[in-house]
Order: C-alpha cells, then structure tokens, then sequence
C-alpha cells in the first residue's frame, strides 16, 4: 500500500524542518513536498494509496536507540525479540541496537544471525545486534570481529560489564576498528562499584545501602579515552551519568580524540532521590546520580558533549525485582517512554524540538553508520508523534513484557501515533490517527 502522510510539520534532522507532505511507494521515500499544502488528493502516485492526515503532528524519521536489552535468547520470561520490537515500534522506534549479554552470548555468528532471523519473524522495528568485545563477557579473549562482522554485528560491547583489562582493551579498540564496527564503552571500575547497589550519596545513607561513586564511571570513562587516543580507535561511551564523565568527554572531543556519548532519559529527568519512591525499579547501572550530575547531563546534551539520547532498556520479570533493593537486578525499561519523558528537555528549554529529535535520530544513526532521513529512495522509516498529548505513564500501556519502569504514574506530554518500518505501518495508536483510502 502507498503513503500520503499529510498536514504535519516535517522534522528531517540537518534536512529540512517545516510542513509538508511525504509520499511513500513501495516501502520507499518517493517525495517530499515541502511547504502547506492541505490534505491533498493521492495524485500522482499509482492507487491504492492511503492517506494520512498528520495535522497537529510532527512527522520524524523512525528514532533510533543505540542501547536496548532485548533478552533473547535465553532469558524470554524478561523479554523476546518479539515483544522487546513491538515496545520499540509503540514508542517510536524504528531500529534499535540489541545488546550482546543474552544467553548464550552474543560472541559467535550463530547467535548473531538467530537474533537477526528472530527479529525479521516479528517484522517490527529493524534490530542492528551487537556482538560481545570478548568471548562470554568474561574480559579475557576478543571475539572474531571478522566473522561477526560478516554474520550483522554492528558494533560490539560487553555492555553490562567493562573489559577490566586495559591491554585488552587496547587490542579490542585496533581490532574493532580494524573490522569497521565500533566500540561501545560499558565504563565501569568493578572495584569501586563492587557491594553498591545505588549511588553513593545521602539517599544511600538515609536507606542504610552501600553506594557507588561516581569516579567508578569516570575513571573507566577516562581510560577509555585514553586507550581512543592511544589507537585513534572511535570508542562510544554508553549511559552517561556523572558530571565527570562529561566534562572527560567534552575535553576530549576538543582535543579531537574520536568519542562520542549517549546518556538515558532517566539521568537526565531523575537524581538518586527516586530510589526512595521506586525503590528497584529505579535501581541501574550506572546507577541515578545526584542533583548536580543530572544537571551537567542536561549541559551535556545541550553543548553536543553527549551525542544522543539511547533508552538502556532493560527488563526485568516483576518478581525479580520484588526481590529488595539489594538483590533485585539492575535495569529499567525505557523504549516506551523515551519520546515523552526527553520532550521535557524541549519544554524546559535545554533542546530545540529539532535538536531533540536529532539525538533520537540522525545522531545515533551517524554513530552506527546505518541509514536515516527523507532522502528520496530511502527506506520509510517515519514516526508521526503528538508533542501535545497529555497523560499519565501506566504500566498497563507497555506492550514490553516487564513492567519495570519508575516513570509509572508521571504525568508526560507527547505521545506515538504512529511508526513505520519500510513503509509498513508497524504501530498505529487507532484513536489518533485520521486516514482515508482512494
Ligand atoms: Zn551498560
């Protein structure tokens, strides 16, 4: 079927910002005519088409997140590919990168083709896998980037745990860079960290649990860029959360050493204080920080220290994370609620609408290297979205199959009305979205 999308303001990163319509023909881009126009008949384009009236909407290239934990295989009762990309097409999402700490590992070619062959059976958002730095995570011998690389890794990472030893490190950034696929750093001192279950801090005290620093992030943010320097090797630094840590990549990226950063919408929207409320369900890794390094995230993100905005989603099944503070699992969920709780950062002035969606969508594609935009024969990758919508976070709305997430009962603004994927409309919110044939 073919696409008229109609009415809305287009906001096409570094391209083109203003209304206009966008036609799809056969899954591709076929035009975008800029300027008012109405809602004009289907012409010129062979039927059937469908037209979509966008009014009062802005129509962006499908977002991208750089960090999700899809869980499969091996631990399907958190999530599957399924259901983790049906999450990501509800909020927005037309691709995400899936992290490699499943079981088995993401460390060999098998694994990464399952993955891919899992995720085009959903036929939802599209899923870049990314494939372990080192066999099993354990820190010791690089995986064959080569063959990876081959089978659609995209990038690699032991996300969920730093590679400890600095030579190995070393050789995994040349070999990484070597096989074109980038390095994500999960930036973490295991010595610091070891025991801590949230931030160390006043919140920490007042529940009597042990903390973690915020030099356990940035002593591993440092020697990361040490070692990008070292190789002229491109490292990403993922979940950014202390006021360190940006500062070490902002001095870096003006020394021009090859990093680029993402952070998550919770570090920038909650402090350490949460965890009072939440409970697990506000417990990660890196955990949420103080007042301070919330604000220097926002700085962060408003200066181009931090490239982009990534979810870190992580699921969790209910009683795991009943299981206390202490013993629950790190992690929250975070796709389906991402465009919401970061539009915030636009109504309170630290991002442009356009600079927003610039850090959901071009940025992290430039990062990976994969397609995005309204370039004429370009996949259509769109979300249409309503920056106006009001309503309160219900968990009862996630289509992930966890629940663990401690933006439950905020009140937000922007909601998804629709996601498509190669011009198949993959999400639609039915109460939202005005079409009519011809
Ligand atoms: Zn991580």
């Amino acid at each position: 079927m073919n696409l008229r999308i109609t009415g809305g303001r287009i906001i096409d990163p570094g391209c083109y910002e203003g209304p206009g319509d966008i036609l799809v023909v056969d899954g591709r881009i076929a035009a975008v005519h800029r300027g008012d126009s109405g809602i004009a008949p289907p012409g010129g384009i062979s039927p059937p088409c469908q037209v979509i009236d966008a009014s009062g909407k802005i129509v962006v290239p499908g977002l991208i997140d750089l960090h999700v934990h899809l869980r499969e295989p091996g631990f399907e009762h958190k999530e599957t590919i399924a259901t983790g990309c049906r999450a990501a097409v509800h909020g927005g999402f037309s691709a995400v990168c899936c992290m490699a700490n499943t079981r088995p590992v993401n460390d060999s070619p098998a694994v990464t083709e399952y993955i891919l062959a899992q995720a085009a059976k959903a036929g939802l958002a599209r899923v870049y896998p990314v494939a372990a730095v080192t066999k099993g995570l354990e820190g010791r011998s690089l995986c064959d980037y080569r063959e990876l690389k081959q089978a659609g890794a995209a990038a690699v990472s032991d996300d969920g745990r730093p590679v400890l030893d600095s030579r190995i490190m070393r050789l995994a950034l040349e070999q990484a860079c070597r096989n074109n696929l980038l390095l994500i750093s999960h930036s973490e001192d295991l010595s610091l960290s070891e025991g801590g279950v949230m931030n160390e801090g006043a919140a920490a005290r007042k529940l009597g649990v042990a903390g973690i620093p915020n030099a356990s992030e940035s002593i591993g943010v440092l020697r990361d860029i040490a070692l990008s320097e070292l190789t002229g090797a491109p490292v990403h630094i993922a979940h950014v959360s202390t006021r360190e840590s940006v500062r070490a990549i902002r001095d870096a990226k003006g020394r021009g050493v090859p990093v680029t950063a993402e952070t998550a919408p919770h570090y920038f929207t909650l402090t350490d204080e949460a965890v009072l409320r939440h409970g697990a369900d506000a417990k990660m890794s890196p955990p949420l920080r103080s007042e301070q390094d919330r604000l220097a995230v926002r700085e962060g993100l408003a200066d181009g220290t931090i490239d982009c905005i990534a979810t870190d989603h992580a699921p969790h099944a209910p009683d795991e994370k009943a299981a206390g503070l202490s013993q629950a699992p790190n992690g929250i969920i975070g796709l389906e609620t991402a465009f919401p709780v970061s539009l915030r950062l636009v109504d309170e002035g630290v991002l442009s609408l356009s600079q927003l969606i610039a850090k959901l969508t071009l940025n992290p594609a430039r990062i990976f290297g994969v397609p995005c935009g309204f370039t004429v024969g370009a996949a259509a990758d769109i979300a249409i979205l309503d920056p106006c919508a009001e309503y309160v976070v219900d968990a009862s709305m996630f289509k992930s199959r966890s629940r663990n997430s401690p933006f439950c009962g905020m009140t937000v603004r922007g909601r998804v009305v629709s996601t498509m994927v190669g011009g198949q409309v993959v999400f639609e919110d039915i109460n939202r979205v005005l079409k009519n044939g011809a």
